[in-house]
């Protein structure tokens, strides 16, 4: 059979790997750490479990379509359930939302706590449908580098609709016109964050991420965020994928044109194709120092990373639910600072994930696990320590005023992860969630491919090429990564 090397087991990584045992390849992943995952891997501190990076759990039929490609039962591998309710969230002024997958129980909720006509929301929600149907098959499922992407009567369908995509407007722009009210807007626009970038700077056609989360609905694995890594590595296993641990490759050899194996630790290791999960910026950076890199591709601007607070927290809050957002009263000026200052605004929104709400036992009984996130720009080299302290401070003291009681003392432990360490611990350049940032029209199509058009047998996979970050996403760039293999 065919060798294949894969660099991280990254959530695509894994799925790439599968793909390619599934076709008949032998397939080897080398991964840095101890552990497999990446980004989605799990930890435990004095009795309270945490997912360490993405929290929420969208598309699932993705992890599924693995299973049946393998013809192996889902169940035994990996349950999970849909959540009623999909984000709770608490405005400065004392509002508060509980917004719930089903969207007309959504729409009523926005009519009776901000005042705004349920047909409003509901006509918003048919707006992203609708940009869904008919341009998530071309930006999400194919590549865009390929002819005969573009010469389907699906392309010719969407090219009609292109006029209502809000392509020439910002997402902020389009939601002000659709939605008028700030709140609401401001709701819409947090959307934005879900792959790293700014509603005042993304297209209004990525408005079309609302509907992942509200027509699909969001669900919770058994077990937690991490049982998508666990399943997937057992699935990987069984199919006959060697992952090999504490393996960082450190050169990618190419020959007349073409990837021929790996080095590491001094070693040569041949194949017939490689399969990069690590950041595109690095591969080419570290792995491939000789080769001509796609420059332009690579000074795209990142997405924005995350200063994240795991704290053990010794009470359970009813107030809060599975995924919570504590909004900025301006969010604009937190954008700006994030994308032009690369810095923190002074009281920026947190968010709160609290898998014991679901996972009882992630917690000691009558306490709860939270995992307190903020939106921050990647490491350019501020000073982390400085605004770390700063953040926390700002997060504890809105916290505590909108809850009404003081969160400090509740905190029975703590462990900080910030971009520094995110790139540390991933290889992600400059600890970037999501690969580039989507801050204007035309980012779909600078992301680098799922092959490299000058190395033949290099393939890439993962948040930072197309069609780009998050667990759907990631899956998805393995599926489109095998479409286009040669060998
Ligand atoms: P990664 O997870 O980045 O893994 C790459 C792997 O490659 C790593 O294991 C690394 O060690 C390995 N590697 C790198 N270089 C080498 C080398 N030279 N040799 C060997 N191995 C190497 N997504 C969602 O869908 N929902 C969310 O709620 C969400 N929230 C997030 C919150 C946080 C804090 C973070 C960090 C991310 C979040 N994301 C979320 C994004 C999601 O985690 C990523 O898009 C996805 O997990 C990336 O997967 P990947 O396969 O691209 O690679």
């Amino acid at each position: 059979p065919k060798k294949a090397i894969v660099i991280g087991a990254g959530v695509a990584g894994l799925a790439s790997a599968i793909r390619l045992a599934q076709k008949g390849f032998k397939v080897e992943i080398l991964e840095a750490n101890s552990y497999p995952g990446g980004k989605l891997h799990s930890f435990t501190q004095e009795g309270y479990r945490f997912d360490a990076g993405p929290s929420l759990f969208t598309m699932p039929h993705f992890v599924e379509e693995l299973f049946t490609l393998c013809q192996k039962p889902v169940e035994a591998y990996f349950q999970y359930s849909k959540m009623e309710e999909a984000c709770r969230y608490f405005y400065e002024d004392g509002t508060r939302l509980i917004v719930h997958a089903d969207t007309e129980k959504f729409a009523q909720e926005v009519e009776s706590q901000l005042g705004v006509p349920s047909e409003r929301v509901l006509k918003y929600l048919a707006h992203s449908r609708q940009i869904y149907e008919t341009s998530g098959k071309i930006f999400l499922e194919k590549s865009l580098h390929k002819a005969d992407t573009w010469l389907s009567t699906e392309v010719l369908k969407a090219l009609l609709l292109i006029p209502s995509f809000d392509l020439h407007r910002s997402m902020h722009g389009a939601n002000s016109s659709r939605l008028k009210h700030p709140k609401l807007i401001q709701l819409f626009d947090r959307f934005a964050t879900y792959n790293g970038s700014s509603p005042y700077q993304a297209p209004g056609i990525l408005n079309v991420i609302p509907h992942l989360e509200h027509g699909f609905g969001t669900f919770f694995p058994k077990g937690g965020m991490h049982a998508i890594t666990r399943a997937l590595v057992q699935l990987a296993e069984e199919m006959g994928v060697k992952i090999r641990y504490q393996q960082r490759v450190e050169k990618i050899l190419v020959e007349n044109g073409k990837a021929i194996g790996v080095e590491l630790n001094g070693e040569k290791r041949f194949t017939d194709v490689v399969i990069s999960n690590m950041d595109v910026v690095p591969t080419y950076r570290k792995l491939l120092p000789t080769e001509k890199a796609p420059e332009r591709t690579l000074r795209q601007e990142r997405s924005s990373s995350a200063l994240i607070f795991y704290w053990g927290i010794q009470k359970e809050l009813p107030e809060l639910g599975l995924h919570n957002i504590f909004f900025s009263e301006n969010y604009k000026e937190e954008f700006r600072q994030i994308f032009e200052e690369k810095t923190v605004y002074a009281d920026p929104t947190v968010y709160i994930h609290i898998s014991s709400k679901v996972e009882k036992e992630d917690a000691p009984a009558g306490c709860e696990n939270w995992f307190v996130m903020v939106n921050v720009p990647g490491n350019t080299g501020q000073d982390w320590s400085q605004i770390t302290q700063a953040v926390r401070e700002a997060v504890l003291l809105k916290l505590s005023r909108i809850l009404g009681q003081d969160i400090a003392s509740l905190i029975a432990n703590e462990s900080i992860l910030d971009p520094i360490r995110i790139e540390e611990n991933t290889a992600s350049y400059q600890g970037s969630l999501y690969g580039a940032a989507s801050n204007n029209a035309f980012a779909a199509f600078l992301r680098h491919p799922n092959f490299s058009s000058s190395i033949q047998n290099l393939h890439f996979c993962g948040g930072s090429v197309h069609p780009g970050g998050g667990i759907p996403l990631c899956l998805l760039s393995a599926k489109i990564m095998v479409d286009t293999l040669t060998v």
